[in-house]
């Protein structure tokens, strides 16, 4: 399993692959701007040309794109609808402008217009973007903790929007354990990460699942929370993550963490965490 970090790329997008580097990530994640704003960023080619001749040498792969926290998809207002597709066609564009493999983008929420609504505005959205030139990057879609109108926290409703289209190269599952917990899986136990993929078996192909995301979880199993915590100090706890790292379903993946980080070296202990555990 290839490990890393979500990183920074302040300053210029080029300097976060040394950040990667400086704490060993084999695999990074991105945000192409700021994540809580609309507007996009234009990278000069130099920067670009930069950052995929640092890249190359630093050899991480994959390299994924995590859309502002705006964005929403499922969203019932057809403005935010259609201001959140128009941003993730302009992340789609950078991803593969500084070839980027993976644009990651939460399931959105219905806002209270419940759930049926949620699903006609999600398949709505997606059929506009998933008729763009990808390229060799696929969008995966973030399953989430479930907090009240938020849209796919269960594998059952994250198949039905899989199956809703036959882009299978170009739509995809990132697997955030924080999240997963928060929606009701037991991640802790051996039982309950076998039941999260026997869930994902007979709900869509687990070949959808292409990238993880690991946080330790502060909120209480089934809670909907969506708080990350330490590698090893929340909930799932470090025997939970030495099952998850160590099984044979998930060691062709790559992940990243998105851990809190109030200390300076909290992104490289994490990651070194992870790494001692999957061993
Ligand atoms: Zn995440
Ligand atoms: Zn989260």
């Amino acid at each position: 399993m290839r490990l890393g970090s979500h990183v920074s790329i302040a300053g210029r997008l080029y300097l976060s692959v040394a950040r990667a580097a400086a704490i060993g990530c084999q695999t990074m994640q991105i945000f192409s701007g700021n994540p809580r704003s609309w507007l996009s960023v234009k990278y000069d080619s130099a920067d670009i040309a930069e950052f995929k001749k640092r890249r190359q040498a630093a050899g991480i792969s994959p390299v994924t794109i995590h859309l502002p926290y705006l964005v929403n998809i499922s969203s019932p207002d057809d403005e935010i609808r259609r201001k959140s597709v128009k941003a993730v066609l302009a992340d789609l564009d950078i991803a593969k402008r500084i070839g980027a493999d993976y644009l990651v983008v939460h399931a959105g929420s219905h806002r209270g217009a419940g759930r049926d609504v949620g699903l006609k505005s999600i398949a709505e959205s997606l059929k506009e973007i998933l008729t763009a030139p990808f390229g060799s990057v696929s969008l995966l879609l973030e399953n989430t903790s479930g907090a009240g109108n938020a849209m796919g926290a269960g594998m059952l409703e994250l198949g039905k929007i899989f199956n809703y289209f036959n882009h299978e190269e170009r739509l995809g599952l990132c697997l955030d354990t924080c999240h997963a917990y928060g929606a009701g899986y037991d991640l802790a136990t051996e039982a309950g990460l076998n039941n999260l993929f026997a869930d994902i078996d007979s709900n869509f192909s687990f070949s959808r699942v292409h990238f993880l995301h690991f946080n330790d979880c502060r909120g209480a199993l089934g809670s909907g929370l969506d708080r990350h915590e330490q590698i090893g100090k929340g909930f799932i706890g470090e025997h939970g993550f030495r099952l998850i790292l160590n099984h044979p379903r998930l060691q062709q993946l790559a992940g990243v963490i998105e851990t809190p980080n109030p200390n300076p070296d909290d992104d490289k202990l994490n990651l070194a965490k992870l790494r001692q555990l999957s061993t």
